[in-house]
């Protein structure tokens, strides 16, 4: 076979042990064309959420093809876009009542940052400042990164990156600090966004901050006019125990972006959900108001009624009592780790268990990194510790005997590294 000419993402190709090539998927499961099994215990980068192959999901696509494909969307529409939308804003928290579909978790949030300066601009207020929070992770475009922690992944393109002003992250017993930041910067009037991660900050290690911060959060966004930007690519679909982690701290945000799990993850969708607001503020007969953003494949027919499907599978099937079950045994998990002494801290929030190893530190250039993931991939399993951060992000059918052997591996990981 000819050498491979793929260039894979964050991938440093000159180091990387060989990758392995995966023939199939079911469930839990990657399947690798020397026939090894691989327990997917990251939801492949955080998107399949029922399992891999979900059949409903499946099914709608088969049917979807049989129908349609790409039909541009600017001046056309079809019945997925528009029946996904209407099931959507059922979903999401009140108030959320347009839906503009892309297709990737970064693109949902370069049109977030969009639609926030173009309100402010269509209303006759101009605001051009975005307030981020430290440790953030939204993506890897230009806006994206410049909303995001800076550091080695967005080291050389610097240059082009805009300012943000931050928050500190809400760490426990700090939380007050984040919110006075945000209300000082708030009160010169200026942002015209406030982004976060609700409850999680994923690639930033699995950072978790309780609902009240969230709420507060809210009320001084509301009390400055800033608008309020919920980041839900990853929390989104179940993650921390309810569709949207919004929903714990009892606040609609003005825009949400959700990916990742909105076609249960197995084709790429995404959608920005905002206020009436923020629409009418783009809704006039002046075409210098029209929100210019656009990209080909906006609202693929075939993504939107596999996220139809998702949406179905919500409705039809036990869920809710899935993530429930998996997220009691995360709880116990964390339980089984808070006393070993290889792990600094433990934390868990609805499905996502992560433990720090004593060793090294959080960060893709931690050397840990790496031999963890082979020390996995040894046993079968797909964990990608992000640097000593390890944590667990499995689809909702994993079973209990499954993640037992995650956490035993895990154990043993600590003996061998921590
Ligand atoms: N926002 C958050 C919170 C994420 O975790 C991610 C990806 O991990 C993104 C945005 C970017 O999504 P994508 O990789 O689909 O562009």
């Amino acid at each position: 076979m000819s050498r491979s000419r793929v260039w894979h993402p964050f991938t440093q190709h000159a180091i990387e042990p060989p990758i392995p090539s995966i023939v199939s998927t079911d469930g839990a499961w990657l399947q690798t064309n020397d026939g090894r099994r691989i327990l997917d215990a990251i939801s492949s980068w955080w998107v399949v959420t029922h399992g891999h192959r979900q059949p409903r999901i499946m099914e709608a696509i088969r049917i979807a093809t049989g129908m349609l494909d790409q039909v541009i969307f600017a001046g056309l529409t079809h019945q997925p876009a528009e029946q996904l939308a209407s099931a959507l804003i059922e979903m999401v928290p009140p108030g959320l009542d347009w839906v503009f579909y892309s297709d990737s978790g970064s693109t949902s949030v370069e049109v977030a940052l969009k639609m926030a300066l173009g309100y402010f601009r269509n209303i006759g207020a101009p605001r051009s400042r975005i307030i981020a929070m430290e440790h953030s992770y939204h993506g890897d475009t230009i806006g994206t990164m410049s909303v995001g922690a800076r550091g080695v992944f967005n080291a050389a393109y610097e240059p082009l990156l805009f300012e943000v002003d931050t928050i500190p992250f809400p760490a426990a017993g700090r939380e007050q600090e984040t919110l006075d930041r945000f209300e000082t910067l708030s009160l010169d009037r200026r942002a015209a966004a406030l982004i976060i991660e609700p409850l999680v900050l994923g690639a930033g290690g699995m950072l978790m901050y309780p609902a009240w911060v969230l709420a507060e959060l809210k009320r001084i966004a509301e009390a400055s006019g800033t608008l309020l930007i919920a980041d839900e690519v990853m929390t989104g679909w179940g993650r921390t125990g309810t569709i949207f982690a919004c929903e714990q701290a009892s606040i609609s945000p003005d825009i949400l972006c959700t990916s990742k799990g909105l076609t249960g993850g197995a084709v790429p969708l995404a959608a920005t959900l905002a206020s009436d607001a923020i629409f009418q503020a783009h809704y006039c007969v002046d075409r210098k108001k029209t929100f210019f953003h656009s990209s080909s494949y906006t609202a693929n027919p075939i993504a939107c009624a596999a996220a139809l499907a998702n949406v179905e599978v919500w409705r039809c099937e036990p869920v809710a009592e899935r993530i429930a079950a998996l997220s009691a045994r995360q709880a116990a998990g964390l339980q089984r780790f808070q006393n070993n002494p290889f792990f600094t801290e433990s934390r868990a929030n609805g499905t996502i268990l992560a433990l720090d190893l004593r060793t090294g530190s959080a960060g893709y250039l931690a050397e840990i990194g790496p031999k963890l993931r082979a020390f996995f991939l040894e046993r079968g399993m797909l964990v990608r510790p992000l640097g000593n951060v390890l944590y667990l992000l499995p689809p909702y059918c994993i079973t209990g005997d499954e993640l037992d052997g995650l956490y035993d591996a895990i154990e043993e990981a600590g003996e061998c590294f921590g």
